[in-house]
């Protein structure tokens, strides 16, 4: 079967996805994809505990910069790439 999904898109998606705010098919889709590939699911759950740890940093008061918030998910998706093409090799 053919993946609806390269996985550099998911990643775009993954907020949307996290928030519950994508469209009910794109979310049917995102999840084929991810039931197929691994460093997807990774991806997935780095993030999440990455959002996790910013949320309680909030709570704390510790004011996270949006541009580490930012910083975070660039380096996520770079793993991510580096992960994916490796293991097409
Ligand atoms: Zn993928």
């Amino acid at each position: 079967m053919k993946d609806f999904f390269k996985c550099q898109e998911c990643v775009d998606l993954l907020t949307d996805y996290l928030e519950g705010s994508l469209e009910v098919e794109v979310k049917r889709r995102l999840d084929e994809h991810l039931a197929g590939c691994a460093p997807c699911i990774n991806f997935v759950r780095t993030f999440e505990k990455s959002q996790d740890l910013t949320n309680r940093l909030r709570e704390q008061q510790v004011n996270v910069p949006r541009e580490v918030q930012e910083r975070v998910k660039s380096f996520l998706k770079v793993e991510l790439v580096a992960l994916s093409s490796e293991r097409q090799k």
